[in-house]
């Protein structure tokens, strides 16, 4: 940026504002080029300058390390050539290498998905294409090296993608971006490493990346930084499970980042600090050791029931679905696993799992639970959750479509495939299962039917039975609150999903970054809806928790329990923060500021609650 200062405030005229845009552009020619570095320069070449970036925070925590991009930037060093004859042969080379690269996806695939299968075709499709090739032998045949020709198209890829909207074609340019980037690394012999020359403290800096690639890296990762991602994707939900600080939609890291470039990441405020300068590092390293701290304070209290000051006790249990999940139930202090996400296993891998794989997953995930309780919910797969080897239906609202229990009941075998695989694994224990987005009375009773049934099967088939069992729904849509009474007798628990109840209350998509936030969850409303729903359960006796991403927030969780949630099962990372509050706190105290605030009018409760917070402490 040029910024211009002068003495008197004048107006520039139109020649001049033209003339500073050239100095602007020349300039900007020259930094990128490095006429202004050396000793006591003013200016940083690009690459070396801090850069603060900015995206949306996908799993808290701080992390300070190393740059691993995960394909890492091809840098040109000789961007002209004397002899284009060479230059072309070194081209057709390495596009021929490149084409056999493609020609080898194709044939692995073969027997994939259908799809995939036509990504990979289109992929060949522009690795043979004769434009291409010509654009780069022009650009050759006017001096540039084969590197830099590929580096020009692919910019010039890059500046179309820009302006493209129709996600399809913006695919295809990606596909583009990327074959340049194959074409790059053959030609220069670069980015041919491997995770053992992983830096000290790596973070992970990716496009984007899949569920496979991520569990590969493993815990060895200290953060991870996408250039798009979402919330919601498998990639998130993995860096969740391994508690890997996460930050999406960081636009131009890909391009900005060098490895083993030094970076701090922020989890929490979506923030990314590129080659920060030492105030930065400092302040940084503050927030990380007051953090540490706060770790050992919940560790202090990890075997502390959880009764707040007027005693009543609260039960706080974890969120899971991975393998990686099981060690923090020890850890955190959970006092049992609330809802264990079955499809979690699914989503990670490219086919469905078999009946004896389920069985051997479920069998480790109750042994690593001991006599705690696990509630397996039952495959919760359509909206976002999308597995890649099932015939993938196109619907216009997918939150609202087909998905959870209703791909269930229409798809019987795979329900009583899982439900079987649950009872083989309790081989005798006792089993917890929940069906999910149960919006009528019907829908639950049908899914119970099938678990009776196939009760009965495997008892004739002479496995051992569960000891005892208890089978539960998701309250995750408004209708199920006003069901039936009997249906609250009938059903063994009900667990509210705060995730998706939320959005269908308020009718604001949870994954849309537009109205993602836009609703409170302590909204006087939604708070009196759930007091409604803990009444109807209290007719029954009937046991409720809260399972949603709230149940982990400490202010959200105390008011939670203030309007008579007794359990709360949250990511193991919040269960310190959580019980911390609720050990300080009189639930009766924050009833009274919630009904107040809500006789005044108030929309939110959050002020009331944050004031009164304050004046606690
Ligand atoms: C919820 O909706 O609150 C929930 C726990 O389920 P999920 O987030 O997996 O949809
Ligand atoms: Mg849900």
């Amino acid at each position: 940026m040029l910024v211009v200062q002068s003495r008197e405030a004048r107006k520039f005229t139109a020649d001049e504002i033209y003339a500073l845009e050239v100095v602007a552009m020349v300039l900007a020619e020259m930094a990128e080029l490095g006429a202004f570095v050396g000793e006591g320069a003013a200016l940083s070449p690009l690459h070396q300058q801090s850069v603060l970036l900015r995206g949306g925070p996908a799993q808290e925590g701080s992390a300070e390390g190393h740059v691993w991009l995960h394909e890492p930037r091809v840098v040109v060093t000789n961007p002209i050539a004397e002899d284009p004859k060479r230059e072309l042969e070194r081209l057709s080379e390495a596009v021929d290498e490149l084409r056999v690269g493609v020609d080898k996806m194709l044939e692995i695939s073969q027997n994939g998905d259908k799809e995939q299968l036509e990504v990979l075709e289109a992929y060949r499709m522009f690795a043979n294409s004769k434009g291409w090739m010509r654009r780069m032998e022009d650009d050759i045949a006017s001096g540039l090296s084969a590197e830099a020709a590929v580096e020009m198209e692919q910019s010039q890829a890059r500046a179309r993608m820009e302006q493209v909207t129709d996600p399809y074609l913006r695919e295809r340019l990606a596909d583009l971006d990327d074959l340049s980037n194959r074409l790059l690394r053959i030609l220069t012999g670069q980015g041919k490493t491997d995770s053992a020359d992983l830096p000290p403290d790596p973070i992970l800096i990716a496009r984007n990346i899949g569920p496979g690639d991520l569990l590969e890296y493993g815990r060895s990762l200290k953060g991870i930084v996408l250039e798009e991602g979402s919330v919601g994707s498998h990639a998130t939900i993995v860096a969740r499970a391994l508690a890997i600080p996460l930050v999406v939609h960081v636009g131009r890291i890909t391009t900005e980042a060098l490895n083993g470039d030094h970076i701090l990441v922020d989890g929490d405020q979506g923030v990314v600090h590129l080659r920060p300068e030492e105030t930065v590092v400092g302040a940084f390293r503050d927030k990380i050791a007051m953090q540490a701290k706060a770790q050992e304070r919940y560790a202090s209290i990890r075997e502390t029931p959880t009764v707040t000051r007027d005693g009543t006790r609260i039960d706080l249990v974890m969120n899971a679905g991975l393998m990686a999940d099981l060690p923090s139930l020890g850890n955190s202090g959970a006092e049992g696993v609330g809802l264990f996400r079955t499809e979690l296993q699914f989503l990670i891998r490219n086919q469905m799992p078999k009946r004896s794989e389920l069985v051997t997953q479920y069998q480790r995930v109750l042994d690593a639970a001991g006599d705690k309780r696990v509630v397996f919910r039952t495959l919760d797969i359509g909206s976002d959750k999308v597995l890649p080897y099932m015939k993938h239906v196109e619907e216009p609202n997918p939150a609202l479509g087909w998905r959870a229990i209703r791909v269930g009941l229409d798809k019987r075998g795979v329900m009583r495939m899982q439900l079987q695989a649950l009872i083989r694994a309790a081989n005798g224990r006792p089993l917890t299962v929940m069906f999910p987005f149960v919006a009528q009375f019907e829908e639950f009773r049908q899914a119970r039917w099938e678990v009776n049934k196939t009760i009965d099967r495997e008892k004739r088939l002479g496995h051992a039975l569960p000891e005892t069992l208890e089978v539960g729904a998701m309250l995750e849509t408004p209708s199920l609150a006003f069901a039936p009474q009997k249906f609250f007798d009938e059903v063994d628990f009900i667990s509210i999903g705060g995730n998706d109840l939320k959005q269908f209350f308020f009718a604001a998509d949870r994954e849309n970054e537009l109205v993602r936030r836009r609703y409170d969850s302590l909204n006087v409303s939604f708070l009196t809806f759930i007091e409604r729903i803990v009444e109807r359960c209290e007719l029954s006796d009937t046991p409720l928790s809260f399972c949603g991403e709230d149940a982990g927030r400490p202010v959200e969780a105390l008011c939670l329990a203030a309007m008579g949630i007794r359990t709360l099962s949250m990511r193991p990372a919040s269960i310190g923060p959580v019980k911390s509050l609720l050990l300080r706190s009189n639930l009766q105290d924050v009833r009274k500021i919630i009904s107040d605030a809500r006789h005044r009018g108030e929309q939110s409760v959050r002020p009331a609650v944050m004031e009164w917070l304050r004046n606690q402490s």
